[in-house]
């Protein structure tokens, strides 16, 4: 079967000169899609990588590891896929589970978002579908937090249904097979039905996961190892020589930089205050030392002091610096600038936030934070001991 078979087509691309452009006709030119499948199924079975979820065909299992391997590379998933599961080795018992311990089994993996869909998902499963995994397309999609690349890689790794996925490793390998030369956002439906036409229906399970080792380990972001790649006969962007500039990017704004004043407040008794983030948003449900962003022309003292009085109702004493840290969200990067302050007066109100408590430094472990704030902790610590 050639890829220029009866599927029907998305709507027309242009390339650079305004002419059509289709992905799944005539740029992969006469190679059987047989020979592309047999090929990269061959080298796959000699080089894939082994992982621990690629040991399960329990689909909880492997839904864990792909919503953990969103934005996070493999190395770091292994360790927290293997507590995760002693933690909470069912759907049942990640449905029963505080929310608390499932945002402190993913302390460190950030993009929390994630960790509260699991857990929101698991609690559907049971309540509709008796805790077991869905094996229909349309309603694993309709599960918090999964779209339809998790869906595709669960529902052909557990059941080995011929469902299509496009992560950014695949997205990566697929411009370059075509050497698609716009910017891959644009041509997103193409690129899903290219995925499609590719999979092979007899071996969904080895060929959706073959993709990913390509993008993984050979078809890399920055020199990707051409000579070594199962592909490198049909590959359009080796055989122009124009590999490593794609995928095109979009030009992206420079990411903004946030100031924030962050307050260690103590009392009398030797207890610090935190607060739970609302459910809603970035970071939502996880603990912090509170504080807020600088105004134009305030200083971090001032900043402080105002955000305390405005989002806990308490009046504090600001004193020394403790710590600065840099941190990168996707989209911005933030100062904390962290003061050790005294609570002067007031009862402390969650006024802009779910819940606030005082808590000595050792309870401080107990509770699930961001990464940014891990850093004060560790900071308080090592003062602590000094
Ligand atoms: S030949 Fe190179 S660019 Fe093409 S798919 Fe293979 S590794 Fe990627």
């Amino acid at each position: 079967m050639a890829l220029s078979g009866k599927r029907s087509h998305p709507p027309a691309l242009k390339d650079s000169a305004g002419d059509d452009y289709y992905l799944t006709s005539s740029v992969i030119g006469d190679f059987s899609i047989v020979d592309l499948r047999q090929s990269l199924l061959n080298w796959y079975y000699q080089f894939s990588r082994d992982l621990p979820w690629r040991h399960s065909r329990d689909p909880y299992a492997i839904w864990v590891s792909e919503i953990m391997l969103q934005q996070t590379q493999v190395k770091t998933v292994i360790p927290y896929y293997e507590r995760w599961l002693e933690w909470f080795p069912t759907v049942e018992d990640l449905a029963m589970a505080d929310q608390q311990r499932v945002l402190k089994a993913w302390q460190g993996l950030g993009y929390y978002a994630r960790a509260r869909n699991l857990h929101l998902a698991a609690q559907e499963l049971v309540k509709h579908h008796n805790g077991k995994f869905p094996d229909q397309l349309e309603v694993a999609i309709s599960l918090p937090g999964i779209g339809r690349t998790t869906a595709g890689g669960i529902l052909s790794a557990a059941f080995n249904q011929p469902v299509p996925i496009l992560d950014g490793n695949v997205k990566r390998v697929l411009v370059r097979l075509v050497a698609l030369q716009i910017p891959p956002n644009r041509a997103i439906a193409h690129l899903w039905q290219l995925s499609e036409s590719l999979l092979d229906p007899q071996h969904a399970r080895d060929f959706n996961q073959a993709l990913m080792d390509l993008g993984a380990t050979l078809c890399t972001p920055h020199k990707p190892d051409c000579p070594h790649c199962p592909w490198k006969l049909y590959c359009q962007a080796y055989n122009l020589g124009i590999q490593s500039q794609l995928p095109m990017t979009e030009t992206r704004a420079p990411i903004p930089r946030k100031m924030i004043g962050v307050a260690v407040i103590w009392n009398d008794q030797g207890q610090i205050l935190i607060d739970r983030r609302r459910q809603s948003g970035l970071l939502g449900g996880l603990w912090e030392f509170p504080g807020g962003k600088l105004e134009p022309g305030e200083t971090v003292e001032g900043c402080i002091q105002r955000e305390i009085r405005e989002e806990l109702g308490i009046e504090i004493q600001v004193g020394d610096r403790l710590i600065t840290v840099e941190h990168t969200y996707s989209h911005f990067h933030v100062t904390l600038n962290v003061h050790h302050c005294q609570h002067i007066s007031g009862e402390p109100q969650p006024i802009e936030c779910d819940e606030v408590r005082w808590v000595t430094l050792t309870e401080l472990e107990q509770y699930p934070f961001p990464k940014a704030n891990v850093q004060i902790i560790e900071a308080l610590k090592q003062k602590a001991a000094e």
